[in-house]
């Protein structure tokens, strides 16, 4: 890029009014980096996702055919006046991979096709066809379990009561009790006597019972299938997405089944031809197995002139998966597990291989979960990326990301109505003396905590050895705030979300994830505020609350009171658009007429938390309002579908709602994603008010303003994988600057 003007063009946005956004006309880059930023809620997104992506996402969509237009959702067109220049643009965010049991790190990079291309080649003895060696296909796949790799199975003991006869009852599951419709085939059957106890079945009695085949019998004036009970609620529950159960259904089924890897296959998803299928001995389940860092080594070490381009673009892959930080994952490792960092690098990296050149990329926060010492190898994936001639949209936060970029946007000044400008617009270097927020926070120098508090207490940790874990022992303090930190996939999580919540049952997780349901409520909902503020219209208005509820005959009855519509596309992820019948208003026109203070239902669902903090003097609201615009949301609105937040409000949404509970102790995952450096600010003083409270506060966090703040520090490693999984450092943030770990090393260099 030649000093101000760009070389190969920009995008040229005009007018954009989605949000907050007042009126932005700006030109972006082509075939540079560009970083967009600026303080949570100031309208990043709004341009970068909902302006600029949408508008590609819209011009494609028109392209299609009439008839495959009809099967995707109908975006709006944005609120914008024009957009020029674009070119086809691809988002990568943190949305997690969904809960697909086939998709695995192998085939959502492709490295399983590559693998599987050599093996066919040069695997002895061979295996006919190609797809024989696929787990997604009927020919490689392990009859047993379908290629899926675990297999759940009934636990019997759980399911029944072998202490009961047919007569007291004892099928333990929802919809089996005595005479239900279940329990009436078995019983009325005439397979068994109804007074013996299941525990006197004879061996007979008990294959009819969970396995008999099918048999059509008359009951009473019906016809009726008799069909054994563990078949029957197979079919009916293992065959559907666990996800797809009503959660009591979910739960019990979790509770009456052991689930396990595959007896058949060993959980390698393979059938024997398949897994018997080598190269040097190693099968092509051993090579999915291995962390991709070993793999890499394996690959290398092979010679096979004829596929000399095979093995050059697996070991491509497999390097940008070791550089991008996820040496430590393994290619059978399913996509579901994933967090939504590691899910966000690993399509990132599916991208860096292909040859289509003139793409928009548009990343979010690709950061997040990242150690300093992982964010520099970050940088030079995002510079090849637009060195292969692509335009690079990210927004983030992480200084180093900042200053690599050719082009830099800061947003603000403030968040939501204070927001929605640019506040600046060039290199990086005027970003520094232009005296925005951004610019004052990039070189500012920070100092470890001057006075630690002692503990006042201690939480052990005994013998953990969950995932790569090496059997740890640690002592949590209790009544300060720790930060644990230490490179991605160094045991962080798996120690402090799996581990310590399993051997101390009053912590209490907050995370970025929704509980499933949640995904169709708004902040009024989900906070309980909408409770208070549906009394008070009933009151002023002397009608039933109900009326104001999502569910009830007030609400519109295509959205259910969301103004949302949601498309459930097959390959797609969901569509969001505006509610057409009631545009957006979510109630009946009857509701609509009712007030409380001048405004209607609709109009208070509207309201931002600060503006709802001056409307709504309900003492209980207060309470949750306060705590909303402390958590650093003062910026949303009452109405906002929890699938409009990203997953950093989501979980600062979560700590509100139980900051004003009493429980004890808070384990928190990166807390700092989404916030801009002077939100971080905000976010460790509010941390520490937390403790101040008498609360103990565990964070995950590479920020390291976070942990410099801390009074205790827990870092996790040496490396990643089975290089991690140990404690190496224990202790205050000014120890830790003397102490020799990868995050002291990083923190020495940030700590003036
Ligand atoms: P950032 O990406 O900088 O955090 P956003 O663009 O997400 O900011 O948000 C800017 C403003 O627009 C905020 O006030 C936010 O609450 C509002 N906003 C964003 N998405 C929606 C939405 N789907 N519905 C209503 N308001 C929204
Ligand atoms: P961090 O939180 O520090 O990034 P994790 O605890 O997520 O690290 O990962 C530590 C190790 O455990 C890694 O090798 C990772 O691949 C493995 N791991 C984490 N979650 C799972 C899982 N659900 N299944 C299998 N392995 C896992
Ligand atoms: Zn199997
Ligand atoms: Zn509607």
């Amino acid at each position: 890029m030649t000093d101000g003007y760009p070389l190969y063009g920009a995008i040229e946005v005009r007018g954009a009014r989605e949000n907050n956004l007042r009126d932005v006309s700006l030109d972006i880059p082509k075939r540079a980096l560009t970083v967009v930023t600026g303080v949570s809620g100031s309208g990043k997104s709004s341009l970068v996702f909902d302006t600029i992506a949408a508008e590609s996402q819209r011009l494609i969509n028109e392209t299609y055919s009439a008839f495959v237009q009809n099967f995707l959702p109908h975006y709006g067109r944005p609120d914008v006046d024009s957009v020029e220049n674009l070119s086809a643009a691809i988002v990568v965010d943190q949305t997690r991979m969904g809960a697909n049991a086939r998709s695995t790190v192998g085939t959502a990079t492709d490295a399983s096709s590559l693998l599987r291309i050599l093996y066919s080649r040069a695997g002895k003895p061979r295996v006919w066809p190609a797809t024989a060696l696929s787990f997604n296909d009927p020919a490689g796949m392990c009859p047993e379990c379908e290629g899926l790799g675990r297999k759940s199975e009934w636990d019997v003991d759980a399911l029944l009561d072998k202490d009961k006869s047919l007569d007291e009852d004892p099928i333990r599951f929802p919809g089996h009790g005595k005479e239900s419709w279940p329990w009436t085939v078995i019983a009325d059957s005439g397979f068994f006597d109804r007074s013996k106890k299941l525990r006197d079945y004879t061996e007979e009695e008990w294959r009819q019972l969970l396995y008999g085949e099918e048999v059509k019998l008359r009951y009473g004036k019906m016809n009726l299938t008799y069909q054994g009970l563990l078949v029957r609620m197979s079919k009916s529950f293992f065959a559907k997405d666990l996800a797809e159960l009503r959660p009591h259904i979910r739960r019990a089924v979790e509770r009456t089944t052991v689930s396990g890897p595959c007896p058949a296959c060993g959980g390698s998803r393979l059938n024997p031809p398949a897994r018997e299928c080598r190269i040097d001995g190693v099968s092509i389940a051993d090579c999915a197995a291995m962390q991709v860092d070993e793999l890499l080594r394996f690959v290398r070490g092979l010679e096979v002139r004829s596929l000399q381009r095979v093995l050059d673009a697996l070991a491509a892959l497999l390097g940008d998966l070791v550089h991008i930080g996820l040496g430590y994952l393994s290619l059978d490792r399913a996509s579901s597990t994933l967090s939504g960092g590691e899910s966000q690098r690993v399509r990132m990296v599916r991208h860096l291989g292909s040859s289509l050149t003139d793409i928009t990329y548009v990343f979010d926060e690709p950061t997040v979960g990242l150690h300093a010492h992982d964010v520099q190898r970050l940088d030079e994936l995002l510079l090849r990326l637009r060195d292969k001639g692509n335009t690079v949209l990210v927004v983030e936060h992480e200084p180093g990301v900042v200053a690599i970029a050719d082009h830099v946007i800061d947003m603000g000044p403030g968040a939501g109505t204070h927001g929605g400008e640019v506040v600046y617009a060039g290199a990086v270097d005027g970003l520094r003396r232009s005296g925005t927020l951004t610019g004052r926070h990039l070189d500012r120098v920070h100092e470890t905590n001057p006075a630690p508090r002692a503990a006042t207490g201690a939480m052990r940790i005994e013998h953990a050895r969950l995932h790569n874990l090496q059997d740890v022992t640690v002592d949590v303090p209790t009544g300060v705030l720790t930060v644990v930190s230490g490179v991605a996939g160094s045991g962080k999580s798996s120690l402090f979300l799996g581990v310590l919540p399993k051997q101390h049952s009053d912590v209490v997780v907050v995370d970025q994830r929704l509980t499933r349901g949640s995904s169709r409520s708004n902040t009024a909902t989900w906070t309980g505020m909408l409770h208070t503020i549906r009394t008070s219209f009933a009151k002023v208005n002397g009608v039933k609350p109900a009326l104001f509820s999502a569910n009830s005959e007030g609400a519109c009855p295509e959205c259910k009171g969301l103004g949302l519509a949601y498309t459930d596309l097959a390959f797609l992820d969901t569509a969001v658009s505006v509610c057409e019948a009631c545009e957006g208003r979510r109630f009946t026109e009857e509701v609509l007429g009712y007030r409380l203070r001048g405004k209607n239902i609709s109009e208070v669902l509207a309201l931002t938390v600060d503006e709802a903090r001056e409307f709504l003097s309900e003492k209980p609201l207060q309470r949750m309002l306060g705590a909303l615009a402390d958590v650093g949301l003062p910026y949303i609105t009452l109405g906002q579908p929890l699938s409009t937040l990203s997953g950093g409000e989501r979980q600062r949404l979560k700590l509100a709602v139980q900051m004003t509970g009493d429980s004890a102790v808070y384990v928190l995952d990166e807390p700092t994603t989404g916030l801009h450096m002077d939100d971080v600010d905000r976010l460790v003083g509010l941390l520490h008010r937390l403790v101040d409270g008498g609360r103990t506060v565990v964070v995950i966090e590479h920020d390291l303003d976070v942990i410099a703040r801390a009074d205790w520090v827990i870092d996790l490693g040496p490396g990643a994988g089975h290089d991690g999984g140990r404690i190496v450092f224990e202790g205050t943030p000014a120890d830790l600057l003397r102490a020799d770990t990868l995050t002291a090393r990083h923190l020495r260099a940030r700590v003036g």
